[in-house]
């Protein structure tokens, strides 16, 4: 057992858990103010600008302190864009990327007349510049190019690599510089690279400097001007730690960019952090419903399952379990489980916790991230409600 004196900064709250009804999602609003002031202040440290990559987590309450910190906003989805909108986004801040953009969706991007596209082949780069002539505009186009690069996290989040559905591969280059040059309605921005999630192996990034690198120098011989760079995302967090290491090095990250790009004259810089801002300030907060004495372990039963965090049935995800009362009884074993009729509906096995009974609060830390986004309802499951420690 980890018998660190870190204490948690979950327990404050737990006494307001006691009465309500779980599962629900609590985010903890000042360590996310806190978040954000750290990786903001690192990047302006190099004049680089952040996009928050809302697919991890697009509560309006969480973007709008997003949005007040300065940070501008990636989207994926064209319902992205529009929730970004709503929620206060300035479209000269908002990045829009994806591999599989319908016409509806562009022609909501280009509506707004958001900051740029990050298209992803050939073919995406044909239908904005022909939707953009149809609406008389130019759309502002950056290239994401697959640099094959080995983000070495989990295989099922990692994205730069040839084998990806990511990205314009290098063979395509040369006609893409050619539609750019022809057409009027689409205007190079730049280049887009994103390798991958969860990347806690900072070399990963030096890596991905030296490729970026090249791509310049290909893209200088083709003379198409590069003013802007978006390096993507993928700072990794601490699972395992999340009250040792609240917040991520956001410092040592943009560190690694600013001695290893070569920035051109004027060109700016741009990522696109979804996971390190706001996984640790949310957790998934659940009730032990049964505890069954097993022969090897015991299982612990609790009212959240999949459908509410489906990271560890996902992609085998860990999420650091904390029971919530004080824990006095005998340290023992559990597999603990949801109620989703799954086997891999199952957060943690043979794990040991202090006794746990039935009624007892247990936390799912670092869930503030791909987390509720990802709640569905099979089963016909109840959506659970949200919390914000600024609403207690
Ligand atoms: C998901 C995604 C991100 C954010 O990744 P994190 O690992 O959450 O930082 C950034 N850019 C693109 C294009 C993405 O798809």
């Amino acid at each position: 057992m980890n018998t660190s004196v870190v204490t948690s900064r979950l327990r404050q709250f737990a006494a307001q858990f006691e009465n309500r009804t779980t599962p629900f999602y609590f985010y903890d609003t000042a360590l996310l103010r806190q978040t954000l002031h750290e990786v903001t202040t690192a990047a302006r440290a190099h004049d680089f600008h952040v996009h928050y990559a809302l697919k991890a987590n697009a509560h309006p309450e969480i973007l709008v302190l997003v949005r007040e910190a300065g940070l501008g906003a990636d989207c994926v989805s064209g319902n992205e864009v529009q929730r970004a909108i709503d929620c206060g986004f300035d479209p000269s801040h908002i990045v829009f990327a994806g591999v599989g953009k319908t016409d509806a969706e562009i022609k909501i991007a280009l509506h707004h007349d958001i900051f740029c596209f990050n298209c992803e082949s050939l073919q995406e780069l044909e239908v904005i510049a022909a939707l953009a002539a149809a609406q008389g505009k130019q759309a502002r186009v950056a290239l994401r190019i697959n640099p094959n690069v080995d983000a070495r996290t989990h295989h099922y989040i990692t994205t730069g690599l040839e084998e990806n559905k990511f990205g314009i591969g290098l063979h395509e280059i040369g006609e893409v510089i050619a539609l750019f040059k022809q057409h009027k309605h689409v205007q190079c921005m730049g280049l887009h690279v994103h390798i991958g999630s969860q990347i806690t192996d900072l070399n990963v990034f030096r890596a991905l400097c030296t490729k970026v690198n090249r791509l310049q120098q290909l893209f200088a011989l083709y003379e198409l001007p590069l003013p802007h760079l978006n390096l993507g995302g993928g700072l990794g967090v601490d699972y395992h730690h999340p009250d040792e290491k609240p917040v991520a090095d956001f410092a040592a990250y943009f560190e690694i960019f600013a001695k290893f790009i070569e920035r051109r004259p004027g060109q700016q810089i741009h990522f696109e952090l979804g996971r390190s801002v706001v996984a640790q300030c949310g957790s998934l907060i659940s009730r032990v419903l049964y505890v069954k004495k097993g022969l090897q372990t015991n299982f612990a039963v609790l009212d959240a399952g999949m459908t509410e965090l489906i990271r560890p049935a996902l992609y085998q995800a860990y999420h650091k379990i904390e029971v919530l009362h004080s824990g006095e009884g005998e340290v023992q074993k559990y597999d603990v489980v949801g109620p989703v009729c799954e086997s891999t509906d199952c957060f943690a096995k043979a794990l040991e916790l202090p006794e746990l009974r039935r009624g007892d609060l247990v936390a799912l830390r670092t869930a503030g991230a791909y987390g509720e986004v990802m709640v569905s309802s099979y089963n016909l499951r109840q959506r659970g409600e949200t919390l914000f420690s600024s609403g207690l």
